[in-house]
Protein backbone atom coordinates (compact mmCIF):
# COMPACT_ATOMS: atom_id res chain seq x y z
CA UNK A 1 0.00 0.00 0.00
CA UNK A 2 2.83 2.40 0.49
CA UNK A 3 2.35 3.36 -3.13
CA UNK A 4 -0.83 4.39 -3.13
CA UNK A 5 -0.14 7.02 -0.38
CA UNK A 6 -3.07 9.85 -1.14
CA UNK A 7 -5.81 7.13 -1.36
CA UNK A 8 -5.19 3.92 0.35
CA UNK A 9 -8.27 2.79 -0.56
CA UNK A 10 -7.96 3.29 -4.36
CA UNK A 11 -7.88 0.29 -6.67
CA UNK A 12 -5.57 0.34 -9.87
CA UNK A 13 -7.70 -1.16 -13.15
CA UNK A 14 -4.26 -3.59 -13.15
CA UNK A 15 -5.24 -5.26 -9.74
CA UNK A 16 -8.77 -5.14 -10.63
CA UNK A 17 -8.58 -6.89 -13.88
CA UNK A 18 -7.16 -10.19 -11.96
CA UNK A 19 -10.86 -10.62 -10.81
CA UNK A 20 -12.25 -9.32 -14.24
CA UNK A 21 -10.46 -10.75 -17.11
CA UNK A 22 -10.87 -7.48 -19.03
CA UNK A 23 -7.64 -7.07 -20.76
CA UNK A 24 -4.70 -9.42 -21.32
CA UNK A 25 -0.88 -9.37 -22.59
CA UNK A 26 0.96 -11.52 -24.24
CA UNK A 27 4.77 -11.68 -25.32
CA UNK A 28 3.95 -13.17 -28.40
CA UNK A 29 2.10 -9.67 -29.19
CA UNK A 30 4.24 -7.73 -27.40
CA UNK A 31 4.24 -4.30 -24.89
CA UNK A 32 1.43 -2.06 -25.18
CA UNK A 33 -0.93 -4.15 -27.35
CA UNK A 34 -3.47 -5.61 -24.60
CA UNK A 35 -6.31 -8.10 -25.75
CA UNK A 36 -9.19 -7.39 -25.10
CA UNK A 37 -11.00 -10.50 -23.39
CA UNK A 38 -14.45 -11.37 -23.89
CA UNK A 39 -15.76 -9.18 -20.78
CA UNK A 40 -13.27 -6.02 -22.05
CA UNK A 41 -14.95 -6.24 -25.53
CA UNK A 42 -18.24 -6.10 -23.48
CA UNK A 43 -17.13 -2.72 -22.12
CA UNK A 44 -15.40 -1.78 -24.69
CA UNK A 45 -18.70 -2.06 -27.27
CA UNK A 46 -20.94 -0.40 -24.81
CA UNK A 47 -18.42 2.87 -24.36
CA UNK A 48 -18.64 2.85 -28.15
CA UNK A 49 -22.03 2.91 -28.91
CA UNK A 50 -22.70 5.89 -26.61
CA UNK A 51 -19.41 7.58 -28.20
CA UNK A 52 -21.62 6.86 -31.57
CA UNK A 53 -25.27 7.88 -29.90
CA UNK A 54 -23.79 10.91 -28.47
CA UNK A 55 -21.84 11.77 -32.07
CA UNK A 56 -25.03 11.14 -33.81
CA UNK A 57 -27.13 13.28 -31.47
CA UNK A 58 -24.47 16.22 -32.47
CA UNK A 59 -24.75 16.22 -36.08
CA UNK A 60 -21.46 14.06 -36.83
CA UNK A 61 -21.36 11.82 -39.99
CA UNK A 62 -19.57 8.14 -39.85
CA UNK A 63 -16.55 7.82 -41.68
CA UNK A 64 -13.65 5.18 -42.00
CA UNK A 65 -10.39 5.41 -42.96
CA UNK A 66 -7.33 3.14 -42.98
CA UNK A 67 -4.44 2.84 -40.29
CA UNK A 68 -1.43 3.13 -43.15
CA UNK A 69 -0.72 6.20 -45.19
CA UNK A 70 2.72 7.05 -47.09
CA UNK A 71 5.38 8.80 -45.83
CA UNK A 72 3.75 11.82 -48.65
CA UNK A 73 0.69 12.70 -45.73
CA UNK A 74 2.66 12.93 -43.20
CA UNK A 75 5.45 14.82 -44.47
CA UNK A 76 2.75 17.11 -45.37
CA UNK A 77 1.18 16.88 -42.25
CA UNK A 78 3.94 17.96 -40.10
CA UNK A 79 3.66 14.76 -37.96
CA UNK A 80 7.07 13.41 -39.39
CA UNK A 81 8.97 16.69 -38.36
CA UNK A 82 7.01 17.01 -35.47
CA UNK A 83 6.50 13.52 -34.05
CA UNK A 84 8.85 10.94 -35.78
CA UNK A 85 10.03 9.74 -32.77
CA UNK A 86 6.50 8.55 -31.49
CA UNK A 87 6.12 6.75 -34.84
CA UNK A 88 6.72 3.40 -36.08
CA UNK A 89 9.25 3.17 -38.59
CA UNK A 90 8.06 2.63 -41.66
CA UNK A 91 7.24 -0.27 -43.46
CA UNK A 92 8.95 -0.49 -46.67
CA UNK A 93 7.36 -1.27 -49.50
CA UNK A 94 9.83 -1.87 -52.57
CA UNK A 95 12.67 0.58 -53.97
CA UNK A 96 11.26 4.02 -53.38
CA UNK A 97 10.91 5.76 -50.01
CA UNK A 98 8.36 7.60 -50.94
CA UNK A 99 6.47 4.45 -51.34
CA UNK A 100 6.75 3.46 -47.87
CA UNK A 101 4.07 2.89 -45.13
CA UNK A 102 3.32 4.30 -41.97
CA UNK A 103 0.92 3.49 -39.10
CA UNK A 104 -0.69 7.19 -38.43
CA UNK A 105 0.18 8.38 -35.31
CA UNK A 106 -2.84 10.68 -35.35
CA UNK A 107 -6.39 10.03 -37.36
CA UNK A 108 -6.86 13.73 -38.42
CA UNK A 109 -4.78 14.00 -41.79
CA UNK A 110 -6.89 11.22 -43.02
CA UNK A 111 -10.07 12.89 -41.81
CA UNK A 112 -8.94 15.64 -44.00
CA UNK A 113 -8.22 13.77 -46.59
CA UNK A 114 -12.21 12.71 -46.21
CA UNK A 115 -13.16 16.40 -46.04
CA UNK A 116 -11.04 17.31 -48.77
CA UNK A 117 -12.16 14.30 -51.23
CA UNK A 118 -15.26 16.21 -52.42
CA UNK A 119 -15.81 20.24 -53.19
CA UNK A 120 -17.58 22.22 -50.38
CA UNK A 121 -19.80 25.38 -50.18
CA UNK A 122 -19.97 27.53 -47.27
CA UNK A 123 -23.39 26.78 -47.05
CA UNK A 124 -22.12 22.73 -46.43
CA UNK A 125 -20.38 23.72 -43.14
CA UNK A 126 -19.99 22.86 -40.85
CA UNK A 127 -18.82 19.17 -41.68
CA UNK A 128 -18.75 17.00 -38.49
CA UNK A 129 -16.60 13.78 -39.28
CA UNK A 130 -16.71 10.89 -36.58
CA UNK A 131 -14.84 7.80 -36.11
CA UNK A 132 -13.88 5.18 -33.45
CA UNK A 133 -10.53 5.08 -34.96
CA UNK A 134 -6.78 3.53 -34.15
CA UNK A 135 -3.79 5.36 -33.99
CA UNK A 136 -0.31 4.05 -33.12
CA UNK A 137 2.56 5.55 -30.93
CA UNK A 138 5.67 3.68 -30.73
CA UNK A 139 6.26 3.84 -26.71
CA UNK A 140 9.00 1.93 -25.26
CA UNK A 141 8.12 -1.34 -23.78
CA UNK A 142 9.66 -0.15 -20.11
CA UNK A 143 6.57 2.50 -20.18
CA UNK A 144 4.14 0.95 -21.34
CA UNK A 145 1.33 -0.12 -18.60
CA UNK A 146 -2.17 -1.66 -18.29
CA UNK A 147 -4.56 0.27 -20.57
CA UNK A 148 -3.16 3.86 -19.21
CA UNK A 149 -0.06 3.21 -21.57
CA UNK A 150 -0.59 1.83 -24.86
CA UNK A 151 0.90 0.92 -28.46
CA UNK A 152 -2.45 0.83 -30.32
CA UNK A 153 -4.90 3.70 -29.05
CA UNK A 154 -8.80 3.39 -29.92
CA UNK A 155 -10.12 7.02 -30.28
CA UNK A 156 -13.63 8.85 -30.37
CA UNK A 157 -12.52 11.08 -32.85
CA UNK A 158 -14.49 13.61 -34.19
CA UNK A 159 -13.16 16.36 -36.82
CA UNK A 160 -15.19 19.62 -37.39
CA UNK A 161 -14.84 21.54 -40.38
CA UNK A 162 -15.91 25.12 -40.02
CA UNK A 163 -16.00 28.47 -41.40
CA UNK A 164 -14.25 30.97 -39.27
CA UNK A 165 -17.53 32.78 -37.75
CA UNK A 166 -19.03 29.22 -36.79
CA UNK A 167 -15.57 28.35 -34.34
CA UNK A 168 -17.48 29.50 -30.99
CA UNK A 169 -20.32 27.57 -31.69
CA UNK A 170 -18.79 24.72 -32.86
CA UNK A 171 -16.62 24.60 -29.82
CA UNK A 172 -19.01 24.82 -27.33
CA UNK A 173 -20.73 22.02 -28.38
CA UNK A 174 -17.93 20.08 -28.56
CA UNK A 175 -17.45 20.41 -25.42
CA UNK A 176 -21.18 19.73 -24.14
CA UNK A 177 -20.70 16.93 -25.62
CA UNK A 178 -17.60 15.53 -24.11
CA UNK A 179 -19.63 16.69 -20.77
CA UNK A 180 -22.39 14.93 -21.91
CA UNK A 181 -20.49 11.62 -22.19
CA UNK A 182 -18.12 11.80 -18.72
CA UNK A 183 -21.99 12.09 -16.82
CA UNK A 184 -23.37 9.11 -18.71
CA UNK A 185 -20.61 7.53 -17.36
CA UNK A 186 -20.28 8.79 -13.99
CA UNK A 187 -16.91 9.86 -14.37
CA UNK A 188 -16.41 13.17 -12.49
CA UNK A 189 -14.68 15.94 -14.22
CA UNK A 190 -12.68 18.39 -12.04
CA UNK A 191 -12.42 21.24 -14.06
CA UNK A 192 -12.36 22.40 -17.59
CA UNK A 193 -8.93 23.65 -18.43
CA UNK A 194 -8.38 26.44 -21.28
CA UNK A 195 -5.23 25.92 -22.76
CA UNK A 196 -3.51 28.96 -24.04
CA UNK A 197 0.31 29.27 -26.09
CA UNK A 198 2.82 31.22 -23.85
CA UNK A 199 5.50 33.26 -24.68
CA UNK A 200 8.03 30.99 -25.77
CA UNK A 201 8.38 29.99 -29.72
CA UNK A 202 7.58 27.15 -31.51
CA UNK A 203 3.51 27.84 -31.97
CA UNK A 204 2.11 27.79 -35.52
CA UNK A 205 0.17 30.55 -36.86
CA UNK A 206 0.16 34.14 -36.44
CA UNK A 207 -0.48 36.18 -33.01
CA UNK A 208 -3.68 37.46 -34.36
CA UNK A 209 -5.12 34.02 -35.02
CA UNK A 210 -3.76 32.67 -31.79
CA UNK A 211 -5.98 35.73 -29.66
CA UNK A 212 -8.88 35.20 -31.51
CA UNK A 213 -8.94 31.50 -31.17
CA UNK A 214 -8.52 31.62 -27.89
CA UNK A 215 -11.29 34.35 -27.14
CA UNK A 216 -13.57 32.07 -28.91
CA UNK A 217 -12.81 29.43 -27.18
CA UNK A 218 -13.23 31.26 -24.31
CA UNK A 219 -16.86 32.47 -25.06
CA UNK A 220 -17.31 29.03 -25.88
CA UNK A 221 -16.16 27.66 -22.63
CA UNK A 222 -18.35 30.45 -20.24
CA UNK A 223 -21.38 29.47 -22.15
CA UNK A 224 -21.65 25.59 -21.97
CA UNK A 225 -20.03 26.22 -18.31
CA UNK A 226 -22.97 28.30 -17.01
CA UNK A 227 -24.97 25.29 -16.93
CA UNK A 228 -22.57 23.16 -14.78
CA UNK A 229 -20.74 23.79 -11.86
CA UNK A 230 -17.22 23.43 -13.09
CA UNK A 231 -14.73 26.47 -12.94
CA UNK A 232 -12.64 26.92 -15.94
CA UNK A 233 -8.78 27.11 -15.31
CA UNK A 234 -5.58 28.76 -18.00
CA UNK A 235 -3.56 26.90 -18.59
CA UNK A 236 -0.73 29.18 -20.06
CA UNK A 237 1.85 27.25 -22.43
CA UNK A 238 -0.37 24.05 -22.29
CA UNK A 239 -1.43 24.83 -25.61
CA UNK A 240 -1.10 22.10 -29.01
CA UNK A 241 1.25 23.70 -31.47
CA UNK A 242 -1.13 24.17 -33.60
CA UNK A 243 -4.05 25.72 -31.40
CA UNK A 244 -5.60 26.31 -28.14
CA UNK A 245 -7.94 23.80 -26.77
CA UNK A 246 -10.55 23.07 -23.74
CA UNK A 247 -9.50 20.00 -21.89
CA UNK A 248 -11.52 18.17 -19.85
CA UNK A 249 -9.60 17.55 -17.12
CA UNK A 250 -10.07 14.44 -14.41
CA UNK A 251 -7.98 13.42 -11.09
CA UNK A 252 -6.52 9.90 -11.56
CA UNK A 253 -7.19 9.07 -7.68
CA UNK A 254 -3.39 8.78 -7.40
CA UNK A 255 -2.99 12.50 -6.71
CA UNK A 256 -2.56 13.86 -10.29
CA UNK A 257 -4.81 14.67 -13.23
CA UNK A 258 -5.27 14.19 -16.63
CA UNK A 259 -6.72 15.20 -19.53
CA UNK A 260 -10.09 12.83 -20.76
CA UNK A 261 -10.90 15.00 -23.36
CA UNK A 262 -10.22 18.06 -25.77
CA UNK A 263 -11.68 20.19 -28.21
CA UNK A 264 -9.20 21.08 -29.97
CA UNK A 265 -9.01 24.69 -32.74
CA UNK A 266 -6.52 23.84 -35.34
CA UNK A 267 -5.55 26.50 -38.41
CA UNK A 268 -2.46 24.41 -39.17
CA UNK A 269 -3.97 21.38 -41.11
CA UNK A 270 -6.28 22.94 -42.95
CA UNK A 271 -3.11 25.47 -44.43
CA UNK A 272 -0.71 22.18 -44.78
CA UNK A 273 -3.42 20.06 -46.73
CA UNK A 274 -4.71 22.66 -48.70
CA UNK A 275 -8.53 22.34 -47.37
CA UNK A 276 -11.19 25.02 -48.60
CA UNK A 277 -14.45 25.87 -49.19
CA UNK A 278 -16.47 27.94 -51.34
CA UNK A 279 -17.33 30.94 -49.85
CA UNK A 280 -20.24 33.32 -50.78
CA UNK A 281 -18.72 35.11 -52.85
CA UNK A 282 -17.70 32.58 -55.16
CA UNK A 283 -13.39 32.47 -53.82
CA UNK A 284 -11.63 29.49 -52.31
CA UNK A 285 -11.86 29.93 -48.35
CA UNK A 286 -9.86 27.80 -45.70
CA UNK A 287 -11.80 26.22 -43.03
CA UNK A 288 -10.78 25.45 -39.61
CA UNK A 289 -10.63 22.00 -38.07
CA UNK A 290 -11.76 21.42 -34.97
CA UNK A 291 -10.73 17.88 -33.00
CA UNK A 292 -12.77 16.44 -30.78
CA UNK A 293 -13.81 13.46 -28.82
CA UNK A 294 -16.48 12.58 -26.60
CA UNK A 295 -15.19 10.05 -24.92
CA UNK A 296 -11.71 10.06 -25.33
CA UNK A 297 -9.54 7.17 -25.69
CA UNK A 298 -11.52 3.97 -25.03
CA UNK A 299 -8.47 2.25 -23.42
CA UNK A 300 -8.04 5.22 -20.94
CA UNK A 301 -11.59 5.41 -20.39
CA UNK A 302 -12.09 1.72 -19.76
CA UNK A 303 -8.90 2.01 -17.53
CA UNK A 304 -11.15 5.22 -15.06
CA UNK A 305 -14.47 3.35 -14.90
CA UNK A 306 -12.76 0.32 -13.74
CA UNK A 307 -10.81 2.34 -11.03
CA UNK A 308 -13.63 4.62 -10.16
CA UNK A 309 -16.20 1.74 -9.64
CA UNK A 310 -13.85 -0.55 -8.40
CA UNK A 311 -14.70 -3.23 -10.77
CA UNK A 312 -18.53 -3.27 -9.70
CA UNK A 313 -19.55 -1.42 -13.05
CA UNK A 314 -23.23 0.26 -13.72
CA UNK A 315 -25.47 -2.55 -15.31
CA UNK A 316 -25.47 -1.18 -18.64
CA UNK A 317 -21.53 -1.44 -18.92
CA UNK A 318 -21.64 -4.67 -16.51
CA UNK A 319 -19.63 -7.56 -18.65
CA UNK A 320 -21.93 -10.01 -16.88
CA UNK A 321 -25.34 -8.06 -16.07
CA UNK A 322 -26.69 -11.85 -14.81
CA UNK A 323 -25.43 -15.10 -13.98
CA UNK A 324 -27.51 -17.83 -13.46
CA UNK A 325 -27.18 -20.47 -11.10
CA UNK A 326 -29.22 -23.93 -10.96
CA UNK A 327 -29.12 -25.10 -7.60
CA UNK A 328 -29.27 -28.85 -8.91
CA UNK A 329 -29.09 -30.25 -12.42
CA UNK A 330 -32.52 -30.77 -12.53
CA UNK A 331 -32.93 -26.78 -12.98
CA UNK A 332 -30.34 -26.79 -15.50
CA UNK A 333 -33.17 -26.38 -18.33
CA UNK A 334 -35.16 -23.86 -16.31
CA UNK A 335 -32.01 -21.75 -16.31
CA UNK A 336 -31.02 -22.41 -19.51
CA UNK A 337 -34.30 -21.03 -20.77
CA UNK A 338 -34.10 -18.03 -18.29
CA UNK A 339 -30.47 -17.07 -20.15
CA UNK A 340 -31.70 -17.55 -23.77
CA UNK A 341 -34.64 -15.53 -23.15
CA UNK A 342 -32.23 -12.49 -21.84
CA UNK A 343 -29.49 -12.82 -24.48
CA UNK A 344 -32.36 -12.90 -27.01
CA UNK A 345 -33.29 -9.36 -25.71
CA UNK A 346 -29.29 -8.44 -25.81
CA UNK A 347 -28.41 -8.76 -22.62
CA UNK A 348 -24.91 -10.48 -21.42
CA UNK A 349 -26.16 -13.33 -19.10
CA UNK A 350 -24.08 -16.83 -18.22
CA UNK A 351 -25.10 -19.75 -16.54
CA UNK A 352 -23.11 -21.25 -14.20
CA UNK A 353 -22.93 -25.30 -13.42
CA UNK A 354 -19.68 -25.89 -11.67
CA UNK A 355 -19.07 -26.17 -7.78
CA UNK A 356 -20.88 -25.64 -4.83
CA UNK A 357 -23.73 -23.21 -4.62
CA UNK A 358 -21.66 -20.85 -2.63
CA UNK A 359 -18.82 -21.40 -4.74
CA UNK A 360 -20.66 -20.64 -7.47
CA UNK A 361 -22.01 -17.22 -5.78
CA UNK A 362 -18.48 -16.20 -4.48
CA UNK A 363 -17.22 -16.12 -7.83
CA UNK A 364 -19.64 -14.20 -9.31
CA UNK A 365 -18.51 -11.67 -6.55
CA UNK A 366 -15.22 -11.59 -6.84
CA UNK A 367 -15.83 -11.31 -11.05
CA UNK A 368 -18.09 -8.27 -10.18
CA UNK A 369 -21.49 -10.17 -11.90
CA UNK A 370 -24.28 -7.62 -11.57
CA UNK A 371 -27.06 -9.76 -10.79
CA UNK A 372 -26.48 -13.16 -9.13
CA UNK A 373 -30.06 -15.18 -10.62
CA UNK A 374 -30.36 -18.45 -8.43
CA UNK A 375 -32.93 -21.05 -9.72
CA UNK A 376 -33.82 -23.68 -7.04
CA UNK A 377 -36.87 -26.42 -7.23
CA UNK A 378 -39.72 -23.51 -5.86
CA UNK A 379 -38.33 -20.94 -8.46
CA UNK A 380 -38.17 -23.33 -11.51
CA UNK A 381 -41.50 -24.75 -10.89
CA UNK A 382 -43.16 -21.52 -10.31
CA UNK A 383 -40.72 -20.05 -13.98
CA UNK A 384 -39.25 -17.44 -11.39
CA UNK A 385 -35.90 -16.66 -10.11
CA UNK A 386 -34.71 -15.47 -7.31
CA UNK A 387 -32.62 -11.85 -7.49
CA UNK A 388 -29.76 -11.18 -5.68
CA UNK A 389 -28.33 -7.22 -6.78
CA UNK A 390 -24.98 -8.17 -5.51
CA UNK A 391 -24.53 -3.94 -4.84
CA UNK A 392 -27.38 -3.21 -2.83
CA UNK A 393 -27.25 -6.79 -1.42
CA UNK A 394 -30.85 -7.01 -1.92
CA UNK A 395 -32.87 -10.10 -2.53
CA UNK A 396 -36.14 -10.94 -3.84
CA UNK A 397 -37.90 -13.55 -6.20
CA UNK A 398 -39.43 -12.43 -9.69
CA UNK A 399 -40.84 -14.00 -12.51
CA UNK A 400 -38.35 -14.44 -15.35
CA UNK A 401 -40.13 -13.26 -17.79
CA UNK A 402 -40.46 -9.89 -15.58
CA UNK A 403 -36.86 -9.83 -14.71
CA UNK A 404 -35.63 -9.93 -18.36
CA UNK A 405 -37.87 -7.20 -19.16
CA UNK A 406 -36.83 -5.09 -16.35
CA UNK A 407 -33.31 -5.91 -17.09
CA UNK A 408 -33.88 -4.92 -20.95
CA UNK A 409 -35.25 -1.50 -20.23
CA UNK A 410 -32.40 -0.85 -17.59
CA UNK A 411 -30.10 -1.44 -20.28
CA UNK A 412 -31.82 0.66 -23.23
CA UNK A 413 -31.74 3.54 -20.59
CA UNK A 414 -28.33 3.04 -19.39
CA UNK A 415 -29.91 2.62 -16.15
CA UNK A 416 -29.58 0.72 -12.79
CA UNK A 417 -32.13 -2.07 -12.57
CA UNK A 418 -33.45 -1.20 -8.99
CA UNK A 419 -34.13 -4.39 -7.03
CA UNK A 420 -37.11 -4.60 -4.60
CA UNK A 421 -36.30 -5.74 -1.27
CA UNK A 422 -37.37 -9.39 -0.50
CA UNK A 423 -41.08 -9.52 0.76
CA UNK A 424 -40.20 -12.96 1.99
ZN1 LIG B 1 -7.33 15.21 -34.74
Amino acid sequence: MTDRPDRPDHLDHRDLNRDLAVFAGDPLVGPGLPLWLPAGAAVFDEVARLAKDLAHADGCIDVHTPVLAKRGLFERSGHLAKFADDMFPPLAMGEAPDEDLFLRPANCPHHALVYAAEPHSYRELPIRLNELAPMFRAERSGVVSGLSRVRQINLDDTHVFCRPDQVADEAARGLRSALAAQAALGLPVDHVRLSLRDDSGGWLGSAEQWSLAQEDLRAAAYAVLADHDLPLVDGVGEAAFYGPKLDLQVSDGRGHEETIATVQLDFNQPERLDLSYVGADGGRHRPVMIHRGAVGSMERVVAALLERYAGRLPFWLAPVQLVVLPVHPEQDAAARALADGARARGLRVEVAHDGSLGARIRAARQRRDHLIGVVGEREASAGAVQVRDVGQDLVHVAPAGELVERMAGAHGRREAVVAQPSSS
